[in-house]
Parts: structure tokens; C-alpha cells; sequence
């Protein structure tokens, strides 16, 4: 039986002996083996907080009449039921059940698409099982788990520490101090409150320096953030600014429909001197007629349409209004290892005191050798500082090589990767090195001081720190003298600077990434490491030329943001050099300039404005950096999307107004402020997203501007018949019929379309464009008065033919129907014509839904009960064709319209 862990009783493990921990929990520094945390886990349940009461379906439901829309459609069916219309009564309530079941099917559809693209941002955590460094679901951990931390993480549960270094942990979400905790490993006292419990790390709290290792005491509902909230706020948003722009436009349209209900209402009795409730009758048809019922469920369909299909292309959607920022995009700042380039290293060359070296080899086969001019060197061991710079990197390292299958992994990360292969071909078994000169202490990589060191120990006593780091950093460690004035420890001779800078920048302009590699004796007895250790008296050991490739995706990409006026900004941590032949395999606009950290520092802010839209390049800079850009860039005027995947990038990505943030390499942290997470890191997938926004932005104008004038084309037809007194060309309940199954039918279908072929070849969209723009209000216009136009048109011209009057409101609502249909043919592509193959062909949602409003109009029109129900006759062969005709007429005359405008458009440009 699993057992609650809420029931279970907190224990002080803060106060307790490590050691005493572990024996109790049944672990160690190792962790768990994975049978043992598979058992545990199916008695202790997973680690989850329970879930917050969702809407039940019954208020989800009712939530639907809550919209003005569906209101004033109540209100219309009490005015007709009070004047004793009972069908119409019954007609209009009926299709306020129907619209709100529609929107709840859909609402529910796409609120279940959203929460399984949340759960594919469930939290990972690093833990070791048998000894082995894992990544897990953090709903997998057990206690008895042992945890590594670092910074970015959200501490998955409660800890009680084995090993702390430098960790200092955000407590806030638990105990409201918003000074980072620092950790250490000491029992403290039994009654501590939770804010000094140092030896401990608690659930949710957030990791702002160092590393630690911890083992798991409680989990779930078990944790103290568990025992507080107990509950799993669930964020479910289906609104964003744009639904709420569409919000307003619907209320907008509404409030009019009202007004002019009431005018036409006020000429017809007054003015014309109809009868008050016959009247009354046909302002309520206007109302009925004049809403666009099915709009906000259109819109939010579209919305979750386009999220699902970014889901698809590897970006996943955190917030909606990313959706939307997406559409308007118009500069994407991008970090470069990993996003534009593979990731994938390779150490291509080294430079030592005796020599430049090429090396051979592929990928992270271990396979491979050295060159020095072109000959092959026969034993690298023979060559001592190659076996010295070889050694140092393999040190100074924590990834890992394994075999798997026939090819070779990294664990860790693959620049540290690529030097465990380059130790490889200079004939070091890395596992044996490391046993040989274990480590005790280590300062890790932070890119604010762009190096790593580590503390060794022979088993003859010796001690020596190697210490690998971007070269200006290096070097100058090695050229400072050391503070304590230890230099007989170390030669401590300064390198030739000038050569070796000469080096760095031969390396870099290759585009690759150039790592320094140098070491330091130190006492036998010193356990620990400081930073004031390594500021100064290191001995240079060389330099690495590492090729890290821009992806060919990339490339592409880039060359596609270039079309849609996008402007792509590289902003990396690397070297001036390396960035820019990087930028320019990728080609971006401007690769020549290079703005680096310092440059910024030395700019301000407003001279930042006006310098860094024109530079592409930013190099050696820190997340302060990108948070100073993003700030510049949109004073400018511009919508920016930028990515980033450390803690301390999280400002810069909730400043952006589409923060994006890297699935694999990144921090919760950072994922926790933006809006959006890429699967695969993936340059390419931020501009498949940005196609992705613009089209879901194309399709709700589409839906608009499907929808408006088809309700402005029935309502303008109302108006005529009071205002020139003639009879009602379609009656309220036949409007209804043709709203609520062919209108929304048919418009549904618009949220599915795939983008326009010219999506990424137009700039993007202002941002603060209104939804009603010249444009929409133009077609709604034309094509209501084309609706009006060909629904007078067949009705009377049946009449005249000497028709019953049932039989040419049959003609005028088939007429609707079909104009719609073609028409929706026609609005499936905005601005480009849509006689092409392409466009006739539709697609399969397109089909689906013509062919089942075609089957559904079929019976409305033929079957006995329809027509009796809807007062309609029949329709013949030569009203048939006449309908046809009327439908391709409006599509011709669109088309002839789109031609024109582009004409008009042409000339202008
Ligand atoms: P970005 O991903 O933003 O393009 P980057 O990954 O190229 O940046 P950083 O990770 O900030 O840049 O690294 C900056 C520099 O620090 C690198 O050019 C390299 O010289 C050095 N560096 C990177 N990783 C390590 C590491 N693990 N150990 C030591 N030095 C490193």
C-alpha cells in the first residue's frame, strides 16, 4: 500500500549526522541501486504534489453562458417566447445549448492539448543510481535518492546534504528571505527554524550557486513546501491579449448590433408605422443574425491548434500570449553553442611550447592521432607537453566517454566530452588517470569567470590544480603573479603573451572555440580549493582549437529569417573571433562587427540604442549583457525573441517578450520564466514557432473575416426588409440553422490551415496593429453587401418566377450556405488568389466540413420534418444551378478584387 507521505511525521534530518542519515535511509554517497528505487517508489508513491481541483465539466459547461453573446441570444429567446412564438422560443434556446456545447467540446479539446504539452515540461533531477549519474523525472525520486544540485536547478526534494560547495540556495518560495541561503554540510541544532537549517535543501527552492550533493528524506506532499500548500496551483490561461483584442471586438460588434436593433426598431414603428411586436420579431432576427456566436471558441481553437502543432516542431508553449508574440517577432537573439551550432565538439588542433598540432579523427571516436606539419606523430606519450596538456584536460573534466552500440556517448558536456577523446588518442585511459590523481576539491565553470579548476592528489602526496578557461583569463592567471608569493611552487614563468594571443586569434578565426589549459603545484596537505588559489603563478600548458559546426538547419533558418525581415543576433560567451566566422557560416547580416561584453559595458544605454541594431555579433558577454540588449532593442521599436538556458539568464528572458529557453541544456530557472522551451535547442525550431505564430495570427483574421460578413450580409438583409417593408428573406430561426451549423462548421475548419506559402516571406506584423484594420473592415463590407446582394437576389427572383414564398426562402438560405461555402475557398487565402490547384484542392479538414454542411443542408432542405420545422419548400434543378451560380459569382468577384488590390498594392511599392 503506498503510504501518504503527509502522515508521515517531519523528522529533524537537519540536526542529524550525515552518515547517520544514510544508514537510516539505507543509502550512501552512491545512491540507490534502481531495483531499490523502483521498490521504493511503488511504496512511497511518486514525488508529486496532489493536484489542484480541477473545473468539474458541469461549471465548465455553465461557464459558456457567461459570454455577452450567448446572453443576448438568451434575452432574444425570452422576448420571442413572451410574444408567443414558441418554435422561435425554442429554436434560439436550443442553439444556446448547442453553441455552449460546442464551445465546451472544443474548450475541453484544447485545454487537454495544453496540459499534455505542460507535461511534457515535467522537472528532471540528476541523481546517482549504482554509482552512475543519472537524469530522472523528479516524480521519480525516492527518498534514500542521492541528489547533485547546481545552479538553475529547483531542488526537487527535500535534501539533507552530503556535499556542499559554494551552494547557496534561494529560499523564498518557502521562507520569504530573498537573500540566498548559504548551505553546508554541519548538523545544525534540533530547533532551528526551516531559515537556518543549513545542512538541508528544500523542495522548490531555487539553486543560485554551487553544487551540492543531497539525499532524499521526503518527498511529494511529504516535503516542507508539501506540508505548506499541499496543493498543485494549476495554471490553466486560455486568454491572452489578443483573445481579450477579440474579446473587445466582439463586444464591440455586439453593443452596435444592439443599437441598431434598437434604430431600426424605432423607424420601423415610428418612422414606417409597422406594428410594434411584428417589428419587435425582426429586430430580434437582427440581433440573432448580427452576432458572431461562434467566434470565441473559433479563436480559441486556432490558439491551441497552433500550439499543438509548435509542439510538433519541438517548441513547446508554456504561456499562450507566446503565440502571439511569436506572430510579430521581428529581431530573435540566440545563444550559439548548441542553438545555431551542433554541440557536437571536436578538438582539432593544439598549440604547446614545442609545437602546433593538428588531430585526426571524427566525432567522439577515441580513434585517431596527432600530426605535427603533416606527419603523424608515432607515440604522443613521447611528447611531454602534449601528455601534459592531455592530462590536465582529462582532468579538469567531469564528462565521460561510453560505448553505445557501435558508437561512442558523452556523458556530460561535449566540449569537456571532446577532451576526454582528445586524452583518448594521446594514449590516456581517462578512468585510470582519475584514479591515479584523485580529486578533492574543484571551483566549477560559471560563465562570469569562464574557467574550472580542480585540486589532485598523487598517492605520493603530490598536489596540483589544473585549470582549463576561455585564454584571456588563463593567461593572464598565468602571467599574475600569485598573491601569497608561492612562486617557487609553480615555474610561474610568464608566457610569451603576444605569441599566444597571435595563436588564440589564428584558432578563433577558424571558428573555433580556443580553450587554455594550465596547472599549479600546491602543498600536499591543502584539501580545498580557493579562488585566491589560482589568481595568479600558473604555468601555461596550451592552448585547444575545439570545431563546434553551425548546424545546416541553422543556416537555413537564418536565411529564412532574412526573408521575413527578421533580424537574427548572435549573442555568445565565446571569443570575438570565433563568434564572427561563425556568424558568417551562418549568414548573418552583419558579421563583421563584433560588440563584445566589455564594448557594452563602456556604451550607455542610450548609445546601446542606437549602436547594437545595426551589430549581429556579441561576444564574451554575461546574462547582464543580454538583459541590457533585450532593454535596447525594444526602445527601438522592435518585438524580441531570446533565448537562454542558465540561471542568471532568467531576467534577460523575462524581459524579451518571448523568452525561449533550452529543454535539454537548460535550467529550470530559465525555464520557469520564459514562455517558451525548445525541445531540441534548436535554432531552427524558434523559426518554424515564428512561422507557427504568424499563421495561427492569419488564421483568427481569417475566422474574423469569415464570420463578420457572413452576420453583416444576414443582418444588412433584415434591415432592407423593415426599412423598404418588404417580406423577410430568411426568417430568424433559418438564420439560426445557418450560424450554428454551417457557419461555425465551415469557420472551424480555418483554424486548421497550414501556413501560407508566403507566412515567412513578409515582415512581420506591427505589433500593436488593430485587429479591425482598413483591410478587414474593407472585405467585411464588400462581402456583406455581396451576401445581401445574392440573398435578395435568388429570393426574389424565385418569387417573381411565381415560387410559394417557403419555397424561395428555401432558395435564399441554400444561397447563403453555398455563397458561404465558396467563400470560405476564397478566405483561405487573404491576399494571393485561391483559383490554383492548391486552392481548390483545400485540405482535409476543408473537405470534412463542406462535405458534412453539404449532407446536413441536403436534409435541412429535402427532408419533411426540416421543412416543416423550418418553414422551407423545395428546392428544384434550375434553383439549384442558380445557387451555384450565385457562389461562384462571389468567388470570381473576390478573386477579380484580390487582383486588383495587388495590383493597386504593386504600383505603390
Ligand atoms: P553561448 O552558449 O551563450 O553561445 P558559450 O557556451 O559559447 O555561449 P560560455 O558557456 O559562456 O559560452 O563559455 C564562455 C567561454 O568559457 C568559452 O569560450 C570557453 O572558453 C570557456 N568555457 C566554456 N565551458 C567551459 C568549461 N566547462 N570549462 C572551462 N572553460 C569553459
Amino acid at each position: 500500500m503506498p503510504r501518504d507521505p503527509s502522515t508521515v511525521p517531519a523528522r529533524c534530518w537537519h540536526g542529524i549526522d550525515p552518515s547517520a542519515v544514510c544508514s537510516e535511509l539505507r543509502t550512501g554517497a552512491d545512491g540507490l541501486s534502481e531495483r531499490e528505487a523502483a521498490d521504493r517508489l511503488r511504496t512511497c508513491g511518486a514525488n508529486a504534489m496532489p493536484a489542484a481541483s480541477v473545473r468539474g465539466p458541469l461549471r465548465r459547461f455553465l461557464s459558456q453562458f457567461g459570454s455577452l453573446l450567448i446572453r443576448i441570444l438568451l434575452a432574444a429567446s425570452a422576448v420571442t417566447a413572451a410574444l408567443g412564438h414558441w418554435t422561435d422560443a425554442v429554436v434560439v434556446l436550443l442553439v444556446c445549448v448547442l453553441n455552449a456545447g460546442i464551445g465546451f467540446l472544443q474548450e475541453g479539446r484544447a485545454e487537454r492539448a495544453l496540459d499534455a504539452i505542460r507535461g511534457m515540461l515535467a522537472p528532471q533531477a540528476t541523481v546517482l543510481r549504482d554509482g552512475r549519474r543519472r537524469a530522472v523525472p523528479a516524480a521519480g525520486l525516492v527518498p534514500g535518492d542521492a541528489v547533485l544540485i547546481e545552479p538553475g536547478d529547483r531542488v526537487p526534494a527535500d535534501l539533507r546534504l552530503l556535499r556542499a560547495r559554494g551552494l547557496r540556495i534561494d529560499e523564498a518560495a518557502l521562507t520569504g528571505e530573498s537573500v540566498a541561503a548559504a548551505k553546508s554540510v554541519e548538523s545544525v541544532a534540533l530547533d532551528s527554524p526551516l531559515g537556518d537549517q543549513a545542512s538541508m535543501a528544500f523542495s522548490g527552492t531555487l539553486v543560485v550557486a554551487g553544487q551540492g550533493l543531497g539525499v532524499v528524506v521526503a518527498t511529494g506532499a511529504g516535503t516542507q513546501i508539501g506540508r505548506i500548500t499541499s496543493l498543485l496551483a494549476s495554471v490553466r490561461t486560455l486568454t491572452t491579449p489578443l483573445l481579450e483584442k477579440v474579446g473587445t471586438l466582439a463586444r464591440w460588434v455586439t453593443g452596435s448590433v444592439l443599437a441598431g436593433a434598437v434604430l431600426v426598431f424605432a423607424l420601423g414603428v415610428l418612422v414606417r408605422g409597422h406594428e410594434a411586436a411584428g417589428t419587435l420579431m425582426a429586430v430580434v432576427s437582427l440581433a440573432v443574425a448580427a452576432i458572431p456566436e461562434g467566434l470565441p471558441t473559433i479563436l480559441t481553437v486556432s490558439l491551441a491548434v497552433g500550439v499543438t502543432r509548435m509542439a510538433k516542431r519541438q517548441a513547446i508553449i508554456r504561456r499562450l500570449p507566446a503565440v502571439e508574440a511569436l506572430g510579430s517577432v521581428s529581431i530573435v537573439c540566440s545563444d550559439k553553442t548548441g542553438t545555431l551550432t551542433r554541440n557536437e565538439m571536436t578538438v582539432k588542433a593544439l598549440a604547446t611550447a614545442s609545437g602546433l598540432y593538428e588531430v585526426d579523427g571524427a566525432g567522439y571516436s577515441p580513434r585517431g592521432g596527432f600530426r605535427q606539419d603533416g606527419r603523424p606523430l608515432a607515440d604522443p606519450g613521447e611528447v611531454p607537453d602534449l601528455d601534459g596538456i592531455a592530462r590536465a584536460a582529462v582532468l579538469c573534466n567531469d564528462a565521460c566517454l561510453r560505448r553505445d552500440g557501435g558508437g561512442w556517448r558523452i556523458e556530460g558536456d561535449p566540449m569537456e566530452g571532446a577532451l576526454v577523446v582528445l586524452g583518448c588518442k594521446a594514449g590516456i585511459d581517462p578512468d585510470e588517470l582519475r584514479r591515479l590523481f584523485p580529486r578533492t576539491d574543484i571551483i566549477p565553470f560559471e560563465p562570469e569567470h569562464r574557467f574550472m579548476a580542480t585540486l589532485h592528489h598523487g598517492h605520493d602526496g603530490t598536489a596540483f590544480v589544473c585549470v582549463k578557461g576561455a585564454p584571456e583569463q588563463v593567461l593572464a592567471m598565468c602571467e599574475r603573479q600569485p598573491r601569497d608569493g608561492r612562486a617557487e611552487l609553480g615555474d610561474g614563468t610568464a608566457p610569451d603573451a603576444a605569441l599566444w594571443r597571435s595563436r588564440v586569434v589564428g584558432m578563433a578565426s577558424r571558428g573555433w572555440r580556443v580553450l587554455a589549459i594550465a596547472w599549479k603545484p600546491m602543498p600536499a596537505g591543502r584539501l580545498l580549493l580557493r579562488f585566491d588559489d589560482v589568481e595568479g603563478g600558473l604555468s601555461l600548458l596550451g592552448l585547444l582549437g575545439i570545431a563546434d559546426p553551425p548546424r545546416d538547419e541553422a543556416v537555413a533558418a537564418v536565411a529564412r529569417c532574412r526573408s521575413a525581415g527578421i533580424r537574427v543576433k548572435m549573442i555568445t560567451g565565446d571569443h570575438a573571433d570565433t563568434a564572427r566566422a561563425i556568424a558568417r557560416d551562418l549568414g548573418l547580416a552583419n558579421p563583421q562587427d563584433v560588440l563584445t561584453g566589455s564594448d557594452i559595458d563602456r556604451l550607455s544605454d542610450e548609445a546601446l540604442r542606437r549602436t547594437a541594431p545595426n551589430v549581429d555579433v556579441f561576444a564574451r558577454t554575461s546574462p547582464e549583457h543580454k538583459l541590457r540588449l533585450v532593454r535596447a532593442f525594444q526602445a527601438d521599436g522592435s518585438v524580441v525573441a531570446m533565448t537562454g538556458d542558465g540561471v542568471n539568464d532568467a531576467p534577460a528572458l523575462k524581459q524579451a517578450d518571448v523568452g525561449i529557453a533550452m529543454g535539454r541544456k537548460g535550467t529550470e530557472a530559465a525555464k520557469e520564466a520564459a514562455l517558451m522551451v525548445l525541445a531540441d535547442d534548436n535554432f531552427a525550431s524558434i523559426v518554424a514557432a515564428i512561422q507557427e505564430g504568424r499563421t495561427v495570427y492569419d488564421n483568427l483574421m481569417k475566422a474574423i473575416l469569415f464570420l463578420l460578413p457572413i452576420n453583416g450580409g444576414e443582418s444588412l438583409g433584415i434591415v432592407a426588409a423593415i426599412l423598404l417593408d418588404t417580406t423577410l428573406p430568411i426568417t430568424p430561426v433559418q438564420i439560426l440553422w445557418v450560424n450554428m451549423v454551417s457557419s461555425i462548421g465551415l469557420s472551424m475548419a480555418l483554424a486548421f490551415e497550414p501556413p501560407e506559402a508566403g507566412a515567412m516571406t513578409r515582415p512581420p506584423r506591427p505589433p500593436g496593429e488593430p485587429i479591425l484594420s482598413g483591410f478587414l473592415v474593407w472585405r467585411t463590407v464588400l462581402v456583406s453587401l455581396l451576401f445581401l446582394l445574392g440573398i435578395f437576389g435568388t429570393f426574389h427572383w424565385t418569387l417573381d418566377r411565381g415560387a410559394s414564398l417557403a419555397e424561395a426562402r428555401a432558395v435564399a438560405v441554400n444561397t447563403l450556405v453555398c455563397m458561404e461555402v465558396f467563400y470560405l475557398f476564397s478566405v483561405r487565402y487573404l491576399r494571393v488568389p485561391s483559383f490554383t490547384a492548391i486552392g481548390l484542392r483545400g485540405t482535409p479538414h476543408v473537405l470534412a466540413a463542406v462535405g458534412a454542411v453539404v449532407t446536413l443542408q441536403l436534409i435541412f432542405t429535402h427532408a419533411p420534418i426540416m421543412q416543416r420545422f423550418f418553414g422551407i419548400g423545395t428546392v428544384g434543378i434550375d434553383d439549384g444551378v442558380a445557387i451555384l451560380a450565385t457562389g461562384a459569382a462571389l468567388f470570381a468577384v473576390l478573386e477579380l478584387e484580390k487582383f486588383v488590390r495587388r495590383a493597386l498594392f504593386r504600383r505603390r511599392d
